[in-house]
């Protein structure tokens, strides 16, 4: 994997992108670490009035509907199972309760990880216990948790599962983008979505909606030039893909990961919190692989049913509002007590919102 590009410095970005706009643009800004660049490096306050900035539905945890996490909570109750998470899923409610509660309660094992490798480690050092990765993301870390499920399997490891959580989202772009409201003329995207959905998935979108696409990479420049290649595309009246800043992955490392994926999952209609279900939109395992999937293991089902976050969080991911929007936000909704998923995420929008916007301007205001 390469990095291409030697790039402009910000400042010559700013000034160019300046020069060139001369009409109101709405671009959605996909992933959510994208989004917390744009807001730390304060990148919405020195574009052009004209250019608007939205939010889309890449924070895997913000998008995770109750019925999962209702899923997480039950087997994470099971005799003998430890629960290996990630932080960031802990605290998300289902429709009474979340994993955090269950840590809390002391009965039931819940374990902070960073990667699914981890989980599998810990299954090999707790024999007499079942390890259960609640597999959140979305389709750029498929390739690491099926490669971790294949392992279990090649060594013949039987007290480690996961539970199939992952999200694909070009489907869901796709389906956002039929509401003529929202007028998005550009997707920023980031470079990580390569090794699966890849660039054929987002040309696909542009061509299908009429609009321009950037896949960049998550410095301040990265994402400038991005903007400004959507933005000369826009005034082209081009719908492409621009992925010449994004990281370059080889054929070879392209076609494997694509293969370990297929080995094990296959795609599935799934829902998404707030904007319901959406076909092939997500993933589950392979029949031969039963073994490794924690949902047949303990016959667990995830339930649909409506989401019961009294957050705006819905129209925030799908680009139809901005957390200053939201009544709560800042008020009964804070970083120290989140009410929703974009305020409990670390990828959140208005975690972010929350911390470069809000609490930087209190502390600025208390300085003076
Ligand atoms: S500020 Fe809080 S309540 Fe409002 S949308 Fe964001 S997470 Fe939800």
């Amino acid at each position: 994997m390469d990095v291409i590009n030697q790039l402009p410095s910000p400042e010559a970005l700013l000034e160019e992108l300046h020069r060139v706009v001369s009409k109101p643009i709405r671009l959605m800004v996909v992933c959510g670490t994208h989004n917390r660049a744009i807001l730390r490096y304060g990148i919405r306050e020195e574009l052009p009035d004209f250019i608007e900035l939205v939010a889309g539905p890449g924070c895997s945890v913000c998008v995770m509907p109750t019925g999962h996490v209702d899923a997480f909570v039950k087997v994470a109750r099971q005799p003998d199972v430890i629960t290996a998470t990630c932080e960031d899923l802990l605290k998300v409610r289902g429709s009474k309760e979340s994993l955090a509660d269950v840590l809390n309660e002391g009965v039931h094992r819940v374990e902070i990880i960073s990667s699914p490798r981890q989980a599998l480690e810990l299954a090999y050092v707790e024999e007499d216990k079942i390890v259960v990765y609640p597999a959140v993301g979305f389709e750029a870390t498929a390739p690491s948790i099926a490669e971790t499920i294949l392992e279990a399997a090649q060594n013949g490891v039987g007290n480690f599962c996961v539970i199939p959580s992952i999200r694909l989202l070009p489907p869901t772009i796709d389906a956002l983008l039929l509401d003529p409201q929202l007028s998005i003329q550009g997707l920023l995207c980031s470079d990580h979505i390569n090794t699966i959905s890849d660039t054929e998935a987002y040309a696909d979108l542009a061509r299908k909606h009429s609009l321009s696409c950037c896949i960049a990479g998550f410095e301040k420049a990265e994402i400038l030039q991005g903007i400004l290649s959507m933005v000369k595309q826009i005034h082209r009246g081009e719908s492409m893909v621009d992925a010449s800043g994004a990281m370059v992955y080889s054929m070879e490392e392209t076609a494997r990961a694509r293969r370990v994926v297929e080995e094990v999952f296959f795609p599935t209609e799934t829902a998404w919190r707030g904007l319901g279900s959406i076909a092939e939109s997500g993933f589950v395992i392979r029949d031969e692989l039963a073994l490794y999937d924690a949902t047949k293991r303990f016959n667990v089902r995830f339930a649909e049913g409506t989401d019961q976050c009294m957050c705006h969080c819905n129209e925030i991911i799908s680009g139809r509002a901005l957390p200053p929007d939201c009544p709560a936000f800042g008020m009964a909704c804070t970083l120290q007590n989140p009410v929703g998923p974009c305020m409990i995420s670390n990828e959140g929008i208005c975690a972010a919102y929350f911390k470069y916007k809000l609490e930087s301007s209190r502390f600025s205001r208390l300085d003076v």
